[in-house]
């Protein structure tokens, strides 16, 4: 018989798990040259940094992987006492938070009656927010209540925060829209 016939008889499954004592092929009988010279790309980088999944409340804990100064992926960190290394599916999609190609990286903007987004400068677009905050704090303020009791307070303004603000970003909102008087400060990851 030729080689490679013996060779390709040496690979039947069966016989390298009768000669592997690997009777349910879950060891190294599963285990080819092919397999064996696979590596995860996580195994070369050059620094893992711990670090929490953006995008809700849970917390899961995450390893960032790094290489050239660049991210490469985003795992499960199993030394975290929530998450224990697994991740939802968006959680485990946040790689893409970072690198994906539909990712907007402009500010977009829809004059009113308009029907197209206009890309605006990122300083035009903070005066343009600073702007209709003031106006609208000013036209409705509450400085007291019909009682006489002081409110110093606007009701016209809310603020809904998504998941993806941690912490001290959302301490810093607090701050300021407390600091502004608007008290209907919400955010999504408490709902
Ligand atoms: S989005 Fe998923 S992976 Fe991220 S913290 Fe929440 S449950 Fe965990």
């Amino acid at each position: 018989m030729p080689d490679h016939n013996e060779s390709a008889l040496s690979r039947w499954p069966v016989l390298r798990q009768v000669k592997n004592l690997d009777p349910l092929g879950l060891s190294n009988s599963a285990v080819s040259p092919r397999t064996e010279s696979l590596a995860a790309r996580t195994k070369k980088v050059d620094k893992v940094a711990a670090s929490v999944c953006p995008y809700c409340a849970v917390g899961c804990g995450q390893l960032v992987y790094v290489k050239d100064e660049k991210i490469i992926d985003i795992e499960g960190d199993p030394a975290s006492p929530i998450s224990h290394g697994t991740l939802c599916p968006k959680g485990a999609a946040t790689f893409q938070l970072v690198t994906g190609s539909n990712r907007v990286t402009n500010v977009l903007y829809r004059r009113p009656y308009g029907t197209k987004w206009e890309t605006i400068p990122l300083d035009k677009a903070m005066d343009m927010v600073a702007e209709r905050v003031k106006k609208t704090r000013d036209a409705n303020w509450e400085g007291k209540s019909e009682n006489g009791e002081p409110l110093r307070r606007t009701m016209a303004i809310a603020h809904l925060g998504g998941a993806t603000l941690d912490n001290e970003e959302n301490y810093l909102i607090k701050k300021l829209f407390t600091g502004l008087g608007i008290i209907q400060v919400e955010n999504q990851a408490r709902i």
